[in-house]
């Protein structure tokens, strides 16, 4: 291979000639490296784990290691395994080793999990009972396939939803065990039943010559286990196997690993146990605490220098994690600059905060906050909960920022959403073909592919829709059985609703929210199993909020056309929107990391279904956010979140209590306490970060302007300035014991009792409080707030 001494990657360093002769080739690439990076690179005989902090450069080193493999001639390209966990990180780091080798497409054997087993799959598909051509199913045949196998095994359906055998299965396979190595305990699952069915899913797939998901590793280690020469074979293959991001391996893919590295014993596995975040989805973290046990006379690396973060970002994220028990604990540091300190703001409401951010973005896009101008390519949003993207996504349309959704579906783009909105499509023109095709049999109506045809002909014949088509195809009695009887119980809602709409008498978000309701559509959801379930139920409520915005449907379904249309193109900068999850490995000079609130984040549901393990993930997450950044990173709440029309109260996230207050700017005002929080605050207002930034920001919110405006404190849309701003102090008197009072960050309640300038409020919502005096308001002063 010639092409590595010719490469321009490796002019730069001149080796003696002598040396080249020898086969020797510079090694520009490994300058720069850290000692520790150095001998990770550089130990390449025998099992290497590099267990190591955020942004200390272990995918650097990883990438380097390739690098030296193929340069040192160690290794073909083709000899070496390297995996990662999402289709960007390895695009990410075959780029990286093409650019350092000069050969862009040079790593076939390097990928994520799936995309490598598929390719093996595919080789030796005849021992999996497969041809080689075979199908993957995508989540819904797998659903229907599984329904007809729940049918006929005479459970009831309702009751044992396919979804939820569709998860255990999976479950199953994330631990490698195939329907004979399910072990006892698990045999009551699903009724009794879970175990044959699984079994009779097997053979199904087989039969149809498919595989799922979970297939895909189940299949490769059982082939290696069973076929001690085709294991072989690949043992000698691959001498050399890297894995980025060890920490969040499943069992099977774990097994599948081991069973490889059994020949060279040539593994290199990096991550950070603090970064663990997929438990919920059977990632075993003892996978890499267990490293030097499974693979003996391992080379143990630690790197402790951090080269991404500023002082006071991971100051901050170091402050959060060691809240977490059980931890390995690992030493970092960082020579950069002290920098910004992480930014803590409090908004009224998610609006608000999608406003702010947009504003925020725009501005150091300008480089109109003291910055240089930054490109938006350096910017990111890092939600906990997909629905989280409407607000910003539809806040960036509005102003014409662009934005790019990493990992996912933009909002609109969602399943969910898609059907939702076909709903709507026909509630507002009954004759809109593709939508009723969309949804039709959507939930499930006894209406597959026959009955539908059978509606196209009729609607065809008589040169009608397909709703007319359905009217008439019912009157000639031309569908029979429970296909009929859905039929013209979706036909008649079809009419109740676009009378709805036409007459106008009721709001279009309860037109929306019935439709929804009465079509099935979110029950559907809500009887669903599946982990993504809740969070497709999250997104529908968020789709109702999103109506507010507009005086009707059809406006709003005008104004989702409209945006899915002016996104088509455009490879300029755009600032990236992604969760928590998918930003695992990447970088970006500016993080936001909106809506830290409890019950969002750490969100409630993993609280809920994990307890403590729950919520220790959820840190986890926390400091996979902070430690995305590079330079700016940004913390936010609202103080007010509408969840399906309804107001409701939020408190901030206990996690930024556990923020260290020296690396955290409480954003506060311009003017407010006689100018910048701190030393002039009245003492004993607040005791906590969040409550600082609750009560400082929330205060200069529009809403508590309006709130202000009323109660005849400050003039509407009067500037926030210091001399302007006059916070009743006499309040305390202006309240007894039994008055009915509002606070903006408890809502409405009474006061017990009066103790100085502090009342005890019995909260509707929030319980009883000790709230400072001024901080509240008569309860008929704020019968204009969206409460
Ligand atoms: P994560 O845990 O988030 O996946 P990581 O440990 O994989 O982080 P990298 O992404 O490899 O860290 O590196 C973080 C940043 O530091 C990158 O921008 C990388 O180029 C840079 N970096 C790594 N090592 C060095 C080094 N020795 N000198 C200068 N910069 C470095
Ligand atoms: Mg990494």
């Amino acid at each position: 291979m010639s092409s590595f001494s010719e490469d321009d990657a490796f002019e730069a360093a001149s080796i003696p000639l002598s040396q080249r002769a020898m086969g020797m080739r510079p090694t520009p690439y490994l300058e720069g490296l850290n000692p520790a990076q150095r001998a990770a690179v550089e130990t390449m005989d025998g099992p290497v784990l590099m267990l190591a902090g955020a942004g200390t450069g272990k995918t650097r080193a990883l990438t380097t290691r390739i690098v030296h493999l193929l340069n040192t001639r160690r290794a073909n390209p083709n000899e070496i395994l390297a995996v990662t966990f999402t289709n960007k990180a390895a695009r990410e780091m075959k780029d990286r080793v093409g650019a350092m080798t000069g050969q862009p497409e040079g790593m076939p054997w390097l990928g994520t999990f799936h995309a490598i087993c598929v390719k093996l799959l595919r080789r030796h598909a005849e021992l999996a009972g497969l041809k080689s051509n075979f199908t993957i199913l995508d989540t819904d045949d797998q659903i229907r396939l599984l329904k007809q196998l729940i049918v006929a095994d005479n459970l009831d359906e309702k009751r044992w939803p396919a979804r939820a055998l569709a998860s255990i299965i999976d479950g199953w396979k994330n631990r490698a065990l195939t329907p004979d190595a399910v072990p006892v305990a698990d045999s009551s699952a699903f009724d009794g039943r879970g175990v044959p069915l699984y079994a009779a899913y097997q053979d199904r797939l087989k039969a149809l010559n498919a595989c799922d998901f979970g297939d895909l590793l189940l299949h490769m280690v059982t082939i290696f286990q069973t076929n001690a020469d085709v294991l072989a074979q690949y043992q000698r293959w691959f001498k050399y196997i890297l894995v980025d991001e060890y920490q969040d391996t499943n069992v099977a893919q774990y097994m599948w690993l081991r069973l490889l590295a059994a020949g060279h014993k040539n593994i290199c596995c990096v991550g950070d146990d603090d970064q663990s975040i997929y438990g919920w989805r059977g990632a075993e973290v003892g996978n890499i605490l267990r490293f030097e046990k499974d693979f003996e006379g391992a080379h143990v690396v630690k790197l402790e220098q951090n080269y991404r973060s500023t002082h006071h970002i991971l100051g901050a994220a170091s402050g959060v994690i060691a809240a977490n028990t059980g931890r390995l604990g690992k030493t970092l540091w960082t020579d950069r600059n002290e920098g910004e300190k992480v930014r803590l703001i409090g908004h009224w409401d998610g609006d608000e905060e999608a406003r702010w951010i947009g504003e925020e973005v725009e501005a150091m896009q300008r480089g109109t906050r003291g910055n240089a101008p930054m490109s938006l390519d350096s910017m990111a949003i890092l939600v906990r909960a997909s629905h989280q993207m409407r607000g910003f996504e539809d806040r960036f349309l509005t102003i014409g920022l662009p934005y790019r959704v990493i990992g996912g579906p933009r909002f609109y783009e969602r399943l969910e959403i898609r059907d939702a909105m076909a709903y709507f499509r026909l509630a507002v023109s009954p004759a809109d073909d593709l939508a009723f095709e969309r949804i039709v049999n959507t939930p499930k109506r006894g209406l597959g592919d026959k009955a539908q045809q059978k509606i196209q002909v009729a609607a065809r014949t008589n040169g009608v829709s397909l709703l007319e088509g359905a009217r008439i195809l019912l009157a000639a009695k031309g569908l029979g059985g429970k296909g009929a009887v859905e039929l013209a119980k979706l036909v008649d809602g079809l009419d109740r609703w676009h009378g709805w709409v036409a007459d106008g008498k009721r709001s279009h978000i309860e037109v929306a929210e019935l439709v929804l309701e009465e079509s099935g559509y979110t029950e559907m959801w809500q009887n669903d199993k599946t982990p993504e379930a809740p969070g497709r139920l999250e997104n529908l409520k968020e789709l109702v909020k999103a109506l507010e915005a507009f005086e009707n449907l059809q406006g709003f379904l005008e104004h989702v056309s409209l945006i899915m249309d002016n996104d088509k193109g455009g490879d300029g900068e755009k600032v990236s929107i992604m969760t928590l999850h998918a930003a695992k490995g990447l970088e970006f000079p500016a993080v936001f990391l909106p809506g830290w609130e409890d019950g969002l984040f750490p969100s409630q549901r993993s609280m809920d279904e994990s307890g403590m393990k729950g919520l220790e993930e959820e840190r986890r997450l926390a400091y996979v956010g902070i430690t995305r950044a590079e330079e700016v990173c940004t913390i936010s709440f609202a103080a007010n979140r509408r969840v399906y029309g309804q107001w409701q109260s939020s408190m901030p996230s206990r996690f930024i209590d556990e923020l260290p207050e020296e690396h955290v700017d409480v954003l506060t005002p311009p003017g407010l306490y006689g100018g910048g929080y701190g030393a002039a605050a009245p003492a004993g207002v607040a005791s906590t970060l969040h409550e600082e930034a609750a009560e400082a920001n929330v205060y200069n919110s529009p809403g508590w302007r309006r709130l202000q405006a009323r109660s005849g404190q400050r003039p509407m849309g009067q500037p926030a300035e210091a001399k302007n701003i006059t916070i009743d102090m006499n309040a305390v008197s202006s309240h007894t014991a039994g008055d009915r009072v509002f606070h903006q960050k408890f809502g409405y309640g009474i006061v017990m009792g009066i103790e100085g300038d502090k009342l005890d409020i019995e909260f509707d919502k929030a319980g009883s409080k000790k709230v400072v005096a001024r901080f509240v308001v008569g309860a008929d002063q704020a019968d204009d707030v969206p409460f």
